[in-house]
């Protein structure tokens, strides 16, 4: 069986669908997913043993046969922690096939084959009776179905239909219950990923300020979940305005309704300030009496207490439909809405009457109103509100526009054509090739800046640009930041590249081209944490899980061995131990080359750690003197502490085994070779430890 696998294509900018083997998406999953992080979750893993042993003890007393169901057992590390526990006999039920193969190989490695059966299915479709795939209910539930968010994996569906039909009246949970807690804050930095700041643009005649239009600022945006890894979040960054509160709680060893329901609870401002954001996270009790806890809240919560490091689940970001100025010590009420998958907020100044006005306070899933959350992402949002990168932009545009310079900006969702067009420029024009289908920002925000008619819109993809498309002009400055939504790496932005090749033929023989050229860099690091998501687990509270290490080490050779993979730094602290390094660059003033852009060499460890991998990021020259970096901002020198770029995703590319550098005085080097492909817009890296 063929499967089709959507990828862009950094030569075109598009969306392709290519053929893949069967096996693709398995080995995608098993690679990229979580099983390895939770795996090494070990406050996790230990509460679930002390919350599964407590769970069997009780029924046990009652003098009852332990009948366990695991739902979503994966590698079946629960079901065999019941299995010693005590337990009778367990159903480890699990829906992906390549896990259950792998369930009941690592059960049948660890001597539990006879007191576990897995049944690979969706526990929807599990049956219960004498032929059934369960000989009867079971009185203990274990589970591990939660995200970020609590429930957006599906949990209360599931155990909604669990209790229904799988499960004994009276039985045991573990988790026995679960709870959010919110906190009310402001936050510039948060509230920068979901509206659009004035911007402010010194012109010629004046300073023109770029106004976001009013649907723009009470949009509620999109109903995805913003999670994050808030412990990476400095308390510089945002002002808290409230305490922690609980805002609703699950209990798992009831019947469960997934149906769209509110919460309120009642909140004091402890400061006055603007109300913009709802920071989230939740703690499962895995015990009834609240003994055994495994919470998800942030450092500065319990700041005594060591946190436990993960990444399958983090905190969540809710933003407000729009700012509220509060005071301190008012009454205010929070709104916490859901629906089967996902969680929403409002906030209120005065009560709704309990009963007559829940309906309207329990309003619908956010839905974007302005477009412009359709256009730009969160971090996309974030990084249009930088302002000292705006600022780059505009001092290189002011440096290379003159009142006659026709420019044409290739870039999707970009300012820089509004930018241009204040900035003096005679004619400007945009296309953004990979989102053709969208609205272009100034098209959203034409209204409020005087802009009808200003900046054309060439539809057309760059290779089929016609010179009636430029009124028969020359382009003499081409712009681009770049930035395309079809990019996952870093270097895929070198699409701008391959687009500025397709318009050669409209370039004034004098074009300015900004950026002028790009550049690759490389650093060598040690991962705080993130290398436990590509580290094996090999023994688990005692389990043997190493068919799990195996399975995941071949996904990972199986197609993307000797590729980066994207992941945004700035929540995954990390230590230099070496110089950052320029490897490649890529001169925009001429054209994709026809043959492949080589380098090898080798880079010195310089500090003592652990070499985990490898960072790679772009550098864009905008102008000879102005660059902008998507990577690293800052380092260090003394300990090797990175700052990155805070908007940005760079390139991962891990190390298959770990080297420790010790000695300084003969620092260990490590070769690489990267090949950048012309024609196909990928880069090739191999690493010699
Ligand atoms: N229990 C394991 C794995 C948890 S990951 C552990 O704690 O380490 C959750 C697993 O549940 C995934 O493998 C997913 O495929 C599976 N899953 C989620 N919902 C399910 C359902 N309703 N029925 C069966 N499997 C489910």
């Amino acid at each position: 069986m063929k499967t089709f696998c959507g990828r862009a294509n950094p030569t075109t900018g598009s969306m392709e669908w290519l053929e893949e083997g069967e096996d693709y998406d398995y080995h995608q999953e098993i690679a990229r997913s979580r099983y390895a992080d939770m795996l090494h979750d070990k406050d996790r893993n230990v509460k679930y043993y002390q919350g599964i042993r407590a769970a069997v003890s009780r029924v046990k007393e009652r003098g009852e046969k332990a009948i366990v169901l695991d739902i979503g057992t994966g590698t079946g590390l629960l079901s065999m922690m019941a299995a010693s526990a005590g337990a009778d006999f367990c159903y480890a039920i699990e829906v992906f096939k390549p896990m259950a193969n792998a369930a009941v190989k690592i059960v049948e490695k660890n001597g539990f084959s006879d007191k576990i059966k897995v049944i690979n299915k969706h526990s929807t479709e599990v049956t219960v009776g004498p032929d059934g795939d369960m000989q009867c209910r079971a009185n203990i539930l274990v589970t591990e179905l939660f995200d970020t968010e609590l429930i957006g994996e599906g949990a209360l569906p599931t155990y909604e239909h669990a209790h229904k039909y799988l499960i004994q009246e009276g039985c045991e949970a573990v988790p026995h219950r679960a709870t959010v807690y919110v906190q009310l804050v402001e936050s510039r930095r948060m509230w920068s990923w979901k509206k659009l700041f004035p911007i402010h643009v010194e012109a010629e005649d004046g300073e023109k300020i770029l106004v976001p239009p009013s649907e723009m600022e009470n949009c509620p945006g999109l109903p995805s979940v913003c999670d994050i890894q808030l412990n990476q979040m400095p308390l510089s960054d945002f002002s808290t305005l409230s305490d922690v509160v609980k805002m609703f709680s699950v209990d798992f060893s009831k019947p469960v309704q997934s149906a769209s329901t509110c919460y309120r609870v009642q909140l004091e401002p402890v400061k006055s300030g603007k109300a913009q954001i709802v920071l989230s996270w939740w703690d499962i009790d895995m015990d009834p009496s609240g003994m055994i806890n495994c919470s998800m809240a942030p450092y500065w919560v319990k700041p005594t207490s060591a946190l436990q490091w993960r990444d399958h689940w983090m905190q969540c970001v809710y933003f407000l439909p729009h700012e509220e100025p509060v005071l301190q010590g008012e009454k205010l009420y929070l709104t916490a809405c859901r629906d089967e998958y996902s969680v929403w907020y409002n906030l209120q100044k005065t009560r709704a009457d309990e009963e007559e006005h829940k309906a309207d306070v329990c309003v619908e899933s956010p839905v974007c109103r302005c477009r412009a959350h359709l256009l730009w992402n969160r971090p996309r949002f974030g990084e249009l509100n930088d302002q000292s990168r705006t600022r780059q932009y505009i001092k290189s545009l002011r440096k290379v526009l003159t009142t006659d310079s026709v420019c044409l900006c290739i870039s999707d969702g970009s300012l820089l054509p509004m930018l241009a067009h204040y900035l003096g420029a005679k004619q400007v024009q945009c296309m953004q090739p990979s989102r053709i289908d969208l609205y272009h920002p100034h098209e959203l925000m034409a209204g409020t800046n005087n802009l009808e008619d200003k900046i054309k819109i060439i539809e057309a993809r760059p290779e089929l640009l016609k010179p009636s498309h430029l009124e028969d002009k020359k382009i003499s400055v081409l712009v681009g930041e770049p930035f395309f939504t079809t990019s996952l790496l870093p270097w895929h932005n070198l699409y701008f590249w391959y687009a500025r090749t397709a318009v050669s033929s409209h370039l004034a023989s004098n074009v300015t081209v900004l950026p002028q050229s790009a550049s690759l860099h490389m650093m060598i690091v040690e991962f705080q944490d993130l290398w436990r998501i590509r580290s094996p687990c090999g023994i688990c509270e005692g389990f043997d899980v190493r068919t799990m290490d195996d399975m995941i080490k071949d996904s990972l050779n199986f197609r993307e061995s000797k590729e980066a993979e994207p992941h945004p730094l700035w929540e995954y602290p990390c230590k230099s131990l070496s110089e950052p390094q320029e490897v490649l660059t890529f001169d925009f003033t001429k054209t994709v080359p026809e043959h492949c852009l080589s380098t090898e060499g080798s880079v010195k460890l310089l500090r003592k750690g652990k070499s985990h991998g490898a960072v790679l990021w772009m550098e864009y020259h905008l102008t000879a003197d102005i660059s902008v970096s998507t990577g690293l901002v800052q380092l260090s020198n003394e300990k090797g502490n990175c700052e990155w770029n805070p908007h940005c995703k760079q390139g991962v590319y891990f190390f298959s085994s770990v080297i420790e550098s010790e000695i300084l005085s003969d620092p260990t080097a490590v070769e690489y070779a990267m090949n950048f492909d012309t024609k196909t817009g990928e880069i090739a890296m191999d690493f010699k430890l």
